[in-house]
């Protein structure tokens, strides 16, 4: 396994992959002790650098990877916000100390992490968060409320955004620390969704303790460390990624790292649907359509095609994006427009199910049992993971900034268009008003 910072060429990769798969995958072994091992080979996050247990590989190369691993028929590497968000943001803000504390736990999926932004006042307008961190010692003690705190109840850390000094404008009184969730004071109540499913939480903080070396990217800089985790949350998700495929959680409260890797592998319970955020793709939307009859209603054929050359569009914008970053160039503001293309094509996608479906799309099966009796009352008909899908369609335009913030980006940032009004400019935080 030889690390590389070039573009692998597919078969080279593969086989690179592949050997140390035959080598190292036994389905017989704990999900510990199988990410243990991935995650030291550099395969379970390959875009990190090779220093942090990565291989230097593009978005691409690394989605490739995960490809090879599932095709494999391996559990692929631990998925969540500590791969996605956290362990990026260390990487970039935090001091070799930092690194050396927390990056290992998550390439391992030892350690699973939650994002502690979004406040009841403050979600666009995220630097109004009222959360309080006060220094006592060599600690912070804070004080505040969080909401829509994604995998909150099965996290053990967690990268929160606390007022650090509010005699500043609001941005620059911020600090992003790496939270132990694991203490009095963290009350976590979970919030039931659209879908039936309680994925994210309320988070009451009260008096809990964080230490100074926890900072990351140091006293008041939080507001930059920030928005590099959100940099990375829409391209991430933009580009599909969050790990939702891999069945196993991370961390030490969900359970999942003392059991066998390999009982991971089976097939997809129906009810899963796509995994609370994989689109139902067009080849299974087209499969419905020609099996129910739908395919001849004109307007479904139109749709399918759009939804397809959506998809491509995105396809070629990446493939753009990696022989523009060989040459050392970005295409600006690719973050926001991939979020906003994924964002579009889940929403096509639900309207389209829906005209495909017609009236079986207003029947969901929350459970097992649910699919079962509806399966059999329907002959079939009812579709729990296209209709899980449909749901969900509602969550991607808001989560990781809206999509109205994601064109306020692109308009001001990289067109130059006028900023917004901002009567905030210049005043302490403290002499804002304050929502509530
Ligand atoms: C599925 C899901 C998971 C999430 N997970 C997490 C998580 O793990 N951690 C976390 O911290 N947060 C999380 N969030 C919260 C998410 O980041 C916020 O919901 C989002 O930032 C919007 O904030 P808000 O809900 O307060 O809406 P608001 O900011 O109140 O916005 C309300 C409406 O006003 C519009 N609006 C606001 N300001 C402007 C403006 N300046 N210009 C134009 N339109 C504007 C918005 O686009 C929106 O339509 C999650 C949300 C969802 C849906």
């Amino acid at each position: 396994m030889t690390a590389t910072t070039d573009a692998v060429p597919t078969d080279d990769l593969t086989t690179e992959v592949t050997s140390c798969l035959e080598e190292h995958w036994d389905p017989d072994l704990t999900v510990e002790e199988w990410w243990d091992r991935l995650g030291r080979s550099g395969w379970a996050v390959p875009t990190w650098p090779v220093e942090w247990y990565g291989k230097g590989l593009s978005r691409a190369e690394g989605v490739r990877v995960m490809q090879t691993i599932g095709t494999f028929g391996a559990l692929g590497a631990p998925g969540g916000l500590g791969t996605l968000l956290a362990g990026p943001t260390i990487i970039v803000h935090g001091t070799e100390e930092q690194k050396q504390r927390y990056l290992l736990d998550i390439v391992t999926g030892r350690k699973a992490w939650c994002q502690l932004f979004s406040e009841p006042g403050a979600g666009s307008d995220l630097a109004g968060l009222n959360t309080r961190a006060e220094r006592d010692g060599d600690e912070w003690v804070v004080n505040g409320q969080k909401v829509w705190t994604s995998g909150g109840h099965w996290s053990d850390l967690g990268m929160l955004l606390a007022r650090t000094d509010p005699d500043v404008a609001k941005h620059q009184g911020i600090t992003y620390f790496a939270l132990d969730m694991h203490q009095a004071g963290v009350e976590i109540r979970p919030l039931r969704e659209l879908t039936g499913r309680a994925m994210f939480n309320e988070v009451f903080l009260t008096d809990v303790r964080v230490p100074n070396d926890a900072a990351i990217g140091g006293l008041n800089n939080g507001w930059a460390v920030a928005n590099t985790t959100l940099m990375f949350e829409r391209s991430g998700l933009g580009a599909g990624g969050g790990g939702g495929s891999v069945a196993a959680l991370p961390g030490t409260v969900g359970g999942d790292l003392a059991r066998r890797a390999g009982d991971f592998l089976r097939t997809r319970d129906l009810t899963s649907g796509g995994g609370g955020g994989s689109p139902t793709s067009v080849q299974q939307l087209a499969a419905l359509a020609r099996g129910n009859g739908t395919i001849a209603d004109a307007e479904v054929r139109q749709q399918l095609a759009q939804l397809y050359t959506l998809n491509e569009i995105a396809r070629y914008t990446n493939l753009r994006q990696r022989a523009l970053s060989r040459a050392g160039g970005e295409i600006p503001g690719l973050g926001n427009i991939a979020k906003l293309s994924m964002s579009r094509i889940l929403r096509l996608s639900r309207d389209l199910s829906g005209r495909i479906l017609g009236p079986y799309a207003t029947l969901h099966a929350y459970d097992a049992a649910d699919a079962e009796t509806l399966a059999a009352a329907t002959e079939g008909a009812v579709q729990p993971g296209v209709t899980e899908s449909m749901l969900f369609a509602q969550a991607p335009q808001i989560y990781g900034g809206t999509d109205e913030i994601q064109h306020n980006i692109l308009g001001e940032r990289v067109l130059g268009l006028p900023k917004e009004p901002n009567a905030d400019k210049g005043k302490a935080f403290r002499e804002l008003p304050k929502n509530g």
